[in-house]
């Protein structure tokens, strides 16, 4: 049947509450394991308290010695004023152990495959943003704060259920009498007061927006455009709308439902007008002796703190990013797999790296895991040894992919690329990947020193000062200047100083020893004669390697020996640029495209001649 012991186990534990606590305990558990004791010290208080009292009037009113009672009352006194300071203390501790423990858990499952799967998938936006933004406080508080709130809610529901069970000598029905009573509110009150739908994709998307709009506005990165184009009031009004739908669902989300805080009022009262009138009518009837009232009274002034408080607000908002990061892992695992090798990785074919490789594209046929059809079908392409070989096409035509693929960040449906005959699969992956110098069109630009840019794992700087004057970047900033105005000492360059940076780390990695290069349009900022010149500079230091080179401006095409039209996911055109001019085909077209339009501008540029023949 549908309910089952062994389906409601599974349930409870599949509970983000539960999940949190299992991670919590797993994550830190020494200092979880405090951090429980005391909140079971601090649970016990009022009970205690209720006892101790009841206890010490016990004693006054029998005269009796009052030495024990007194010691009683003093230990329970001082756990009181002592345990919530020491558990807020350790619950901080916890809280901060358990983000780092997350945030390196997000950082494994960023980095630990091997593809980029992962990290190109937009259903897992959601997820990445819970598990990344958890701490900054914008879906609710910081874990190590959360953690005092978690503390007091627990504090409070077990702290009464405690005081309730004293009843227990009073009478058998007072304790559940009291949990239904105050319980009620858990139930009734669930949707007042508090906002507990923080982390709903709708709320998420309003967040990421307002966030986003937030972000054009304040960041230098758009302040051109945002002005060139009027946009300002767009993305003021972007901003508050967004804004204020997520004020909205706030709103609606938190208002008091006041017929159910009528009904638990109702409830409540009624529970304790019942019991404390019995308390009282058996006290003054003298069946019960002042230490019982006393302490009964206590116990079940105590068991309030049931009542609905923002414990489940709180372990929301704390179970959130576990349940994200947890269910990242293995996505993100699976995603960013690449096939398994077909043959453990040849030894021999991992070190024997020094010269150029000749890379074959054989049959290859490749498709997004999210895309809707073959980006690439049944491309073959070789690039021989120590050759340069240039890949034209449209936009969308599979280019940067044939790069991603060569980079092994992905792994072709069907077919292989073969590296000296090898599939790619079969070689050590670590050991290709610092075979291959690659240069992207997105590039990073590490906020770091320039040394650091050009050889991110460090280099001689005779290594850093040729690579860069090799990619005609010499003297743009102190090789110990950071690359970031926001840095002291900070140098902000054009994105053009950037692509020949870039470029000067992938020439610092041939001189390394890497014998393939990967160019993806990486000049694209560069004007014409700056891309010609500096791929000229490029071919000429990594002579000795194989190199593929993305590009669509045809004066830097031409420079490579050999050249492919890619369209539609195959390879239509290979051959040399005299060769291909010889065809007439698709790059005929496109070159001539080209320079018709250089020749355009040529009549209204005085050094015309020049720039056509540069961009010819
Ligand atoms: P090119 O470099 O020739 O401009 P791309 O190789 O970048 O083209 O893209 C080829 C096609 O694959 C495009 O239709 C693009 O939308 C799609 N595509 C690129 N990256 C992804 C991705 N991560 N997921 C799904 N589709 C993608």
């Amino acid at each position: 049947m549908a309910t089952s012991p062994a389906r409601i186990l599974g349930e409870l534990r599949a509970r983000p509450a539960t999940r949190f606590f299992r991670c919590l305990t797993r994550s830190v558990p020494g200092l979880a394991a405090a951090w429980w004791l005391l909140l079971l010290v601090r649970a016990l208080v009022p009970a205690g308290l209720a006892i101790a009292t009841g206890l010490l009037v016990g004693r006054v009113q029998a005269g009796s010695d009052l030495t024990a009672a007194l010691a009683v009352f003093g230990v329970v006194f001082v756990a009181s004023q002592v345990s919530p300071s020491v558990h807020q203390v350790v619950g901080a501790l916890l809280g901060h152990h358990l983000s780092s423990v997350l945030n390196d858990r997000l950082m494994a499952a960023s980095l630990g495959p091997d593809g980029v799967g992962h990290l190109e998938r937009g259903d897992l936006t959601n997820d990445l943003t819970t598990a990344r933004d958890f701490d900054l406080g914008w879906t609710g508080p910081p874990m190590f704060i959360n953690m005092d709130f978690i503390a007091q809610g627990l504090v409070m529901l077990l702290g009464g259920i405690a005081s309730s069970l004293v009843l227990v000598g009073f009478a058998w029905w007072a304790p559940p009498l009291l949990l239904l009573g105050w319980g009620s509110t858990h139930w009734l009150l669930r949707e007042s007061g508090v906002w507990r739908d923080r982390n709903t994709d709708e709320v998420k998307a309003a967040r990421r927006h307002t966030d986003y709009a937030y972000d054009l506005a304040t960041e230098p990165a758009a302040a051109k455009e945002v002005r060139l184009f009027g946009l300002a009031p767009w993305l003021l009004e972007r901003f508050t709308g967004h804004r204020l739908h997520l004020h909205q669902l706030q709103y609606d989300a938190t208002r008091l439902r006041e017929r159910s805080l009528a009904g638990a009022l109702v409830i409540v009262l009624a529970t304790n007008a019942l019991l404390f009138g019995v308390l009282a009518h058996r006290g003054y009837a003298g069946s019960l002796d002042l230490r019982a009232v006393v302490t009964y009274a206590g116990a079940g002034f105590g068991s309030s703190a049931i009542a609905f408080g923002g414990l489940s607000w709180a372990l929301d908002g704390a179970a959130a990013p576990v349940v994200a990061i947890e269910r990242l892992e293995v996505e993100m695992a699976r995603a960013g797999a690449l096939t398994a090798s077909r043959v453990a990785p040849r030894p021999s074919s991992t070190t024997s790296g020094s010269a150029a490789p000749e890379i074959r594209f054989r049959d290859v046929t490749f498709t997004y895991p999210t895309g809707s059809g073959p980006v690439l079908e049944h491309l073959d392409l070789t690039v021989p040894a120590g050759a340069s070989l240039a890949i034209v096409g449209q936009n969308g035509a599979g280019k940067t992919t044939l790069a991603k693929l060569l980079c092994r960040l992905y792994d072709p449906d069907s077919g292989s690329i073969e590296i000296d005959g090898v599939d790619l699969r079969e070689l050590d992956l670590v050991a290709w990947r610092s075979r291959l110098a690659a240069v992207f069109q997105d590039f990073v630009r590490y906020e770091l020193p320039l040394r650091d840019n050009v050889a991110p794992l460090g280099a001689d700087t005779s290594v850093v000062e040729g690579a860069l004057e090799q990619a005609g970047a010499l003297g743009l900033a102190e090789l110990d200047a950071p690359l970031a105005k926001g840095y002291p000492g900070g140098v902000e360059l054009s994105g053009g100083q950037w692509q020949r940076v870039a470029l000067a780390r992938a020439i610092a990695k041939v001189h390394g020893g890497a014998s393939a290069v990967l160019l993806d349009e990486p000049t694209a900022m560069l004007d014409v004669r700056g891309e010609s010149e500096i791929f000229r500079r490029v071919l000429g230091s990594t002579a000795a390697a194989t190199t593929v080179l993305v590009s669509h401006r045809f004066s830097t095409v031409r420079q490579a020996e050999l050249i492919c039209v890619v369209e539609q996911g195959r390879a239509l055109e290979l051959g040399t640029h005299d060769e291909l001019m010889a065809l007439r085909g698709r790059y005929f077209t496109m070159y001539d495209l080209q320079a018709s339009r250089f020749h355009d501008e040529r009549e209204l540029d005085e050094h015309g001649e020049e720039l056509v023949h540069d961009h010819l």
